[in-house]
Order: structure tokens, then C-alpha cells, then sequence
């Protein structure tokens, strides 16, 4: 007999029909002359309940079998009389596939998000982490289905790179050389020339300049794949290993990346609400969820109202203007911080804000200068709870200006030659951004804690599983 997943059980509404489940157990009551179990194969949100009669031949194993374990079931699917689910299975038979022991440590009673994050290897097995995957998968489809429906191709940049995309120096090496004895220079310096790649390499920070290569070529492209930054941030939104979305436009400016980012969230939204609707109820009804009151209502106008647009400048009039105190000031020329960025979301406006035209001193080295001389084209896309979720701009498609900017930030223009040609050979204005899937997840689940939303999570002195 083939098996049915539980899924298919609760969609179609199957009853009156035999069918076999394989699943692994949540719960079994045991009684005299039944027992209740409740099986989950992690296809849905909801478990099938199964009535199993003492007659059954190995009632006594079956029905003491401990949480965890995996069983195939054979049985009547019927109308449920119970609340909750609206179909149940009377067991004909229980095949054990594999025990658990009472060492199992996902125990009926809840569990908190911290213990399961050390139990990362088995924290998918619970109604949360199975609700955050399935979500994860679906906006990851999502995400394929927005770009290429609108024509940008889907582009597999490199892991490995000779070039800090940012900027910023948050760089992983990636070497073969002896650690305890490398090679040295005459200078005493190690000698990346023996290296593996024949310089100094390191995980990529970005894909966008590869981006940038393509969309002159291909016209639309984005890429959508892991991304390493040495960040000596310990926060619940920073990640080192962490997975990002950089679509990349050619013939394009600032506004029409502004609005495609905008378009592409609400298209998340719109297809976790169709494909996950009973995950987000479960994420966000949860016994300890710090979701905000009323969160599907707020991502359900989300999707469906254009987003504000304000620039730095006024951004920082509306923080002046507010009476709030801030720890940061709130000075022209100063990053924005993340008080800030929640005082403009959370407060002000209650809603997403994008903001663009930030001082050049904030931003890295590709983007377009203003004619103010002292602005760029960048965005960051700004939502309640979470805060950045992207970061973008339109990049300076002039020669010199770029040269110019590299040489006043100091930087090594060697190996940027490539990246420099795009500007010598039929250069066109161009602008992407780069959404950091792990925040939009966080967005759209309400979870407030990023290592929750990948499956194994690597932060600062962490890399288990
Ligand atoms: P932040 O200020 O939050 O560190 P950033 O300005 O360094 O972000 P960008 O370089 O613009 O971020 O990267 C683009 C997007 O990638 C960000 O908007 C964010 O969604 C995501 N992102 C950046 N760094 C991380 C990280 N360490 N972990 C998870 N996501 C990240
Ligand atoms: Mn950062």
C-alpha cells in the first residue's frame, strides 16, 4: 500500500478509506482497552490522531511506545467527533519503524526557543520549527517565482572571493596554508602568492559585483544564496552565515529598485498568507510568542499599501522633531542605529519605510553619488520589530567618480579591474539591492530571534551541528 501523506488527509478531507501513514510520534495516551497516539510526518501544521484497539496484535509495544518514535500505521480514516482536526484513523496496524527512549528531549511539556536552539538537530520536529521551515521553504519558492516571472535570471554567484564586496573588512579567510608555520614575505609578512588560489581569499560578503557584471549582459539577474560576514555582532539579528537575495537591474535608478523591493516583500507576504495560513496562526496564537497583537492584520495591509519613501535628510528631521530621547544623537552625518530605525517604523509611522539618500560617509564605495556632493543613492528598507531588511542603491556608473572614491577610501583598486571595466564598455545606470532572508522570515513569522529561522545557526563562538 503507498503511504498518504497527513497532509493530503486534512486537505482532501479523506474518510471512509484505508490508508498508511508514516510519521513520528508526538503523544500517546494509553488506556485499558485503547490507546489515543498523535502522529506527525511534517507535512502539515496539524497531527492525525489514531485510535488503536487493544486487539491489536502488538498492542502491548504499541501502545507503549515513547515520543519520538517512528512508526508506519495502517487504518480506517473516519470523521472525527473530537475538536481540532476533522479526520482521525482507527489503527489496523502499527508497523514500529524505529524506537525512542525516554532520553528523548522534546517532551510533551513546552519547550522554550533557547533549550531547542541546542537542540537544533531535532527542534524541526516540534509544531514551531515545523510551521518556520515550511514557512522558509515557501518564501524561498516565492522568491524564485517573483524574479523570474518578472524576467531576471537567476544568477549562482561565487562563495569564494579575492575582493571584499563591502568594503567593510568582515571578511573570512579561506586558505590552505599551515596556520601554526605559513609562508613568509621578506617583509615577514605571510605569503598569500603560496597559497591555494595564489592570493588572499576569503568567503564572499556579497554577490552584488558579480551581479553587476551579469546585469550588463543578461539585463535583470538575482541571486539568491549564502552569504559570510565576521561580524562581532551578537545581536538577534545578525547572523555570520547567513542567506541573501541581490537582484540586479540594468537601464535602471534608485525608484525602480525602491519600488521592485517594495513589490517583491508584498509578494512574500501575499504567498505566506495563501501557502502557510495555518503556520502563522500557529506562530503567532503560541503559548510565549512576543508577536505584536493583530501581526496577520498588519501583514495584510503591509501587502497591500504602497510603501513610504523619505530621505535621510528628512529622517533625521522627523527623529529632531519626535521629543524622544535617543542614547545615539541624531546629527546629520551619523548612521542611523537601530533606535532610530525602530523609532521611524515602530512609532512614527507603523509601518515599512524606506529610506534613501544617505550622507556617503555611511555607505560603501559603488554607489552613486548625488550632485550634492554629499549624498548617495542608497536605500534600507526599514520594518517594524526587525528593523533593515535591505539595503540597496544605485551603483555610480561613472569611471572616474568610482576611481575617485575608491582612491579617497583608500582601497586596493588591483583587484577591482574587472569590476572597473563594467565602466569602460557600454557602462548604463544600474541599481539592486541585496534582502537578508533570515530578517524577512523573522519579519513575516513575527519570530524575534534570527537563530530561529535558519536551520543551523553560526553566530560569534558558535557552530554546532
Ligand atoms: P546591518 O546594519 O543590520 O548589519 P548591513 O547594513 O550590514 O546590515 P547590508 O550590507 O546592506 O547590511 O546587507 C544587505 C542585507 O543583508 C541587510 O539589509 C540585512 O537584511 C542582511 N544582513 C546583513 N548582515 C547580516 C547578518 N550578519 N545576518 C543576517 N542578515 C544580514
Ligand atoms: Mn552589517
Amino acid at each position: 500500500m503507498e503511504r498518504t501523506l497527513i497532509k493530503k488527509i486534512f486537505k482532501d478531507e479523506l474518510v471512509d478509506q484505508e490508508a498508511l501513514i508514516k510519521g513520528w510520534v508526538r503523544s500517546i495516551r494509553k488506556s485499558k482497552k485503547f490507546s489515543f497516539m498523535v502522529v506527525n510526518d511534517g507535512t502539515c501544521q496539524g497531527s492525525l490522531q489514531i485510535i488503536i484497539d487493544a486487539d491489536l496484535e502488538n498492542y502491548e509495544e504499541a501502545s507503549t511506545l515513547l515520543i519520538g518514535s517512528s512508526v508506519a500505521i495502517k487504518g480506517n480514516l473516519v470523521p472525527s467527533g473530537g475538536r481540532g482536526q476533522k479526520v482521525e484513523m482507527q489503527g489496523m496496524a502499527v508497523e514500529i519503524i524505529g524506537k525512542s527512549d525516554d532520553s528523548y528531549p522534546l517532551q510533551k511539556k513546552a519547550t522554550s526557543l533557547e533549550f531547542l536552539r541546542e537542540q537544533a538537530h531535532l527542534r524541526v520536529r516540534t509544531n514551531a520549527f515545523g510551521a518556520i521551515f515550511r514557512i522558509r521553504h515557501e518564501l524561498a519558492q516565492a522568491t524564485h517565482k517573483f524574479f523570474s516571472d518578472k524576467g531576471f535570471y537567476y544568477l549562482n554567484s561565487p562563495i569564494v572571493s579575492a575582493v571584499d564586496g563591502e568594503g567593510a573588512g568582515e571578511t573570512f579567510r579561506v586558505t590552505t596554508l599551515d596556520a601554526k608555520n605559513p609562508p613568509l614575505t621578506d617583509k615577514g609578512d605571510v605569503d598569500f602568492s603560496k597559497d591555494y588560489f595564489g592570493k588572499d581569499t576569503s568567503l564572499c560578503v556579497t554577490g552584488q559585483l558579480e551581479g553587476e557584471c551579469f546585469a550588463s549582459g543578461l539585463g535583470a539577474i538575482y541571486t539568491f544564496g549564502p552569504t559570510f560576514r565576521a561580524e562581532n555582532s551578537n545581536t538577534p539579528r545578525h547572523l555570520s552565515e547567513f542567506w541573501m537575495i541581490e537582484p540586479e537591474l540594468a537601464f535602471a535608478d534608485l525608484d525602480d529598485v525602491a519600488l521592485l523591493a517594495s513589490e517583491y516583500i508584498q509578494y512574500m507576504i501575499k504567498h505566506a498568507l495563501e501557502t502557510c495560513g495555518e503556520e502563522l496562526e500557529f506562530l503567532v496564537n503560541r503559548k510565549g510568542a512576543e508577536v505584536e497583537e493583530g501581526h496577520l492584520e498588519m501583514l495584510k495591509h503591509v501587502r497591500d499599501t504602497p510603501f513610504i519613501k523619505i530621505t535621510y535628510t528628512e529622517a533625521i528631521d522627523i527623529l529632531n522633531a519626535s521629543g524622544q530621547k535617543f542614547q545615539f544623537p541624531t546629527v546629520w552625518g551619523n548612521e542611523l542605529q537601530t533606535e532610530h530605525e525602530r523609532y521611524l517604523t515602530e512609532k512614527h509611522y507603523k509601518a515599512p519605510v524606506i529610506v534613501t539618500d544617505y550622507p556617503s560617509d555611511c555607505k560603501a564605495f559603488y554607489m552613486k553619488q548625488n550632485e550634492d556632493g554629499k549624498t548617495v543613492r542608497a536605500m534600507d528598507v526599514l520594518v517594524p520589530g526587525v528593523g533593515e531588511i535591505i539595503g540597496g542603491s544605485q551603483r555610480e556608473e561613472n569611471y572616474e567618480k568610482l576611481v575617485a572614491k575608491m582612491d579617497a577610501d583608500n582601497m586596493d583598486k588591483d583587484g577591482y579591474w574587472w569590476y572597473l571595466d563594467l565602466r569602460k564598455y557600454g557602462s548604463v545606470p544600474h541599481a539592486g539591492f541585496g534582502l537578508g532572508f533570515e530578517r524577512a522570515i523573522m519579519y513575516i513569522t513575527g519570530m524575534s530571534n534570527i537563530r530561529d529561522v535558519i536551520p543551523f545557526p553560526r553566530t560569534v563562538k558558535n557552530c554546532d551541528f
